[in-house]
């Protein structure tokens, strides 16, 4: 995308009148050379792979290599059965559609790395969980997709959205900041409002270690979605009230990197610090590697 900063964005979705996904969609036919109808076909067909991935961790309890984790969907689950969640059937999706993702990514399911593997619940859950109970069509949700991507991609020409470059700020924070953009679309906000909702929730992030126990992106990876997912859900809804982010998201996408280059590389996918170190982590990791 040519489309290098938010300001940008801002500015060509301003004078030229157009929604986000527009430009998107726009930028994208011309870069692969193929009809926006064609774009808009590849990203239905994303977004049909997040939901059968939703779909069959929703099903599924089988535990992943460690055998630590895989069943935390079906305990959620169960328990809104029991006792329905304080925030609504909205949350209660969001929440299981989280981890039902993350944990298929767990079982080498197939999933839509958003924008990596690791966070691959958070984006997917907010998007299908409120198309759902807001019966939002699908041509909205190819629209939120379409908005969370580019804002992915506009973070990812300032800095490489993995954990071992910058944390996982760059992965989960950065998925949170998509879905907060994604959100804002399908409730009908503005360009102004999807850019400081991912501001939002960009902001409250920054920091955010990578420091998954035994190098498995299992913990705490996966129930980091269901959290991040929810955190999505906050910013979009300070955006939309008005709300926002006192500095702006090109600079919180700076201060993202800068943060990441000032982070330790211990607490940058090597697990060597952080989580991964503790006296828990290091007893899971003597059992799972049968160290002496
Ligand atoms: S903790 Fe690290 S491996 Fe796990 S999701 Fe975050 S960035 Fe990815």
């Amino acid at each position: 995308m040519a489309i290098l900063s938010f300001e940008d964005l801002r500015n060509k979705s301003l004078d030229e009148n157009k929604p986000i996904y527009q430009i998107a969609q726009e930028e994208e036919a011309e870069l692969a050379e193929i009809t926006v109808d064609m774009v808009r076909i590849k990203v239905l067909e994303d977004l049909t792979a997040m939901k059968s991935a939703v779909k069959n961790g929703l099903k599924s309890t089988e535990k992943g290599i460690s055998g630590w984790c895989g069943d935390d969907c079906d305990k959620l689950k169960k328990h809104y059965r029991e006792q329905p969640s304080l925030f609504g059937k909205v949350f209660e999706k969001i929440t299981a559609y989280a981890l039902a993702t993350a944990e298929e990514n767990l079982r080498m399911g197939r999933i839509v790395a958003c924008p990596t593997a690791g966070s691959c619940g958070i984006v997917p859950s907010v998007i299908i969980a409120v198309a759902e109970e807001k019966n939002i069509p699908e041509t909205k949700q190819i629209d939120a997709l379409l908005t969370a991507g580019t804002i992915g991609l506009i973070v990812s020409n300032k800095v490489q959205l993995a954990g071992a470059v910058a944390g996982c700020q760059a992965e989960c924070g950065v998925a949170s900041a998509m879905a907060a953009g994604a959100l804002v679309e399908m409730l009908g906000g503005e360009t102004e409002e999807i850019l400081q909702a991912a501001a939002l929730a960009m902001k409250n992030i920054l920091g955010l270690t990578c420091d998954p126990v035994c190098g498995l992106v299992e913990v705490p990876c996966i129930k980091r979605n269901a959290f991040l997912a929810v955190h999505a859900v906050t910013a979009a809804e300070l955006a939309l009230c008005g709300i926002k982010s006192k500095i702006p998201i090109d600079e919180v996408a700076d201060v993202l990197k800068r943060t990441g280059e000032l982070m330790s590389p211990v607490l940058k996918e090597t697990s060597t610090g952080g989580l991964a170190r503790t006296k828990t982590a290091l007893e899971l990791e003597k059992v799972l590697f049968k160290k002496d």
